[in-house]
């Protein structure tokens, strides 16, 4: 029914952050190299993503936004081996219940015109329009939660703090995609000024992605991570590891950029820190502190600037443990961080720094 559909989709889209997350990473799924965010009113308003993408074939056009509809996934084997970031086919279906949502999409690079899909809010396909488009897929979201009077409160009431995280997510995911354009803008209204927050130049490395989105004070402050954690099975554990022996790969690599811990009195490093599980943006808490504590050892008056992308065989983790893919669960996490804390120490005594 209608309000189950709706108390599952406030699931997968549980914020602003949510909508944000699920529509870059369709435009990502689609091999889009220019995504373009734009918001107005902070997301309250509208939340429009624009890449520049595969776009989407007609015949996807009736099923796009029902639920489970998914062209990424064929077969459940597939779910151990994930490549894309979607593979349920509920963040559209989920949208239609929660918010004014559209698509505009088109597939041929040199067609002046695309095709505009409205949908009711159980994801039907409601309407199609030709209408001017460039290559790609344009997807807007309207006042989302417009149906769900308490949580659209609750987003106005805490709007602020939901604007931060969305902005540092939307930074997490320029900075980690290398040769992406990325841009972020946001319009107090329709007839506003617009405030380009940051924009990525399509960067080979992900450094010069973070001198694009946090300014070039960050060249000076960081130094180069490489951390290979060597986790090879210790008797007792050999059955919770037999799933690697076939790979070849036994190792964990943490690889990005750090903020010297000796740097210089006064100067301020910027205080972010940022996680990636095979450059899946995600909060790690636990590595987050095994790093913290690590550097406080070297600096007790500053947090360090970390950007730290985990590199690890997918079957070593899972992805699919909340609805809306923000948990991941790491295999043998301890020993994992056991391991970590003494690399970091290395790292930190040896010459270089
Ligand atoms: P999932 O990403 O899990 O497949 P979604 O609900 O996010 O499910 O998207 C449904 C389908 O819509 C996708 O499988 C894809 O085929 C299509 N799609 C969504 N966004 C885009 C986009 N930006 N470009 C091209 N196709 C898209
Ligand atoms: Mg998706």
């Amino acid at each position: 029914s209608r309000t189950i559909h709706q108390i599952q989709s406030g699931q997968v889209i549980v914020d602003l952050c949510s909508v944000v997350k699920e529509l870059v990473e369709n435009s990502l799924d689609a091999g889009a190299t220019h995504i373009d965010v734009r918001f107005r009113n902070q997301g309250l308003e509208s939340i429009e993503v624009q890449d520049n993408g595969d776009g989407i074939s007609p015949n996807n056009y009736e099923t796009l936004a029902l639920k489970h509809h998914t062209s990424k996934i064929s077969d459940y084997s597939d779910l151990t081996t994930l490549q894309t970031f979607g593979f349920r086919g509920e963040a559209l279906s989920s949208l239609c219940a929660l918010s004014h949502f559209s698509v505009t999409t088109c597939m041929a690079a040199d067609a002046p015109k695309g095709t505009k899909l409205e949908f009711e809010t159980s994801g039907k396909l409601k309407s199609t329009s030709v209408v001017a488009a460039q290559k790609g897929t344009l997807v807007s979201v309207e006042n989302l939660f417009r149906n769900l009077p308490v949580r659209r409160r609750e987003l106005e009431r805490k709007i602020k703090t939901e604007w931060n995280r969305v902005i540092g997510v939307l930074g997490q995911y320029a900075c980690i995609q290398t040769g992406i354009k990325f841009s972020v803008s946001q319009q107090t209204s329709v007839k506003g000024k617009k405030t380009t927050l940051f924009s990525t130049k399509g960067n080979p490395s992900t450094k010069e992605n973070i001198v694009n989105v946090f300014g070039a004070k960050t060249l000076t402050a960081l130094v180069p991570l490489d951390l290979k954690l060597d986790l090879e099975p210790t008797s007792g554990q050999g059955e919770r590891w037999s799933m690697q022996d076939d790979s070849g790969r036994k190792e964990i690599r943490i690889v990005g950029h750090i903020s010297r811990p000796a740097f210089g009195e006064g100067r301020q490093t910027p205080d972010r820190q940022m996680f990636f599980v095979n450059a899946r943006p995600c909060g790690l808490p636990q590595v987050a502190k095994a790093f913290n504590e690590v550097y406080k050892i070297y600096n007790v008056s500053q947090s360090p600037f970390i950007f730290a992308n985990i590199e690890l065989d997918t079957r070593l983790y899972d992805v699919n443990v909340s609805p809306d893919k923000r948990t991941i669960l790491l295999h043998d996490q301890t020993r994992m961080l056991e391991n970590l804390k003494t690399e970091l120490t290395a790292l930190f005594d040896s010459q270089d720094y």
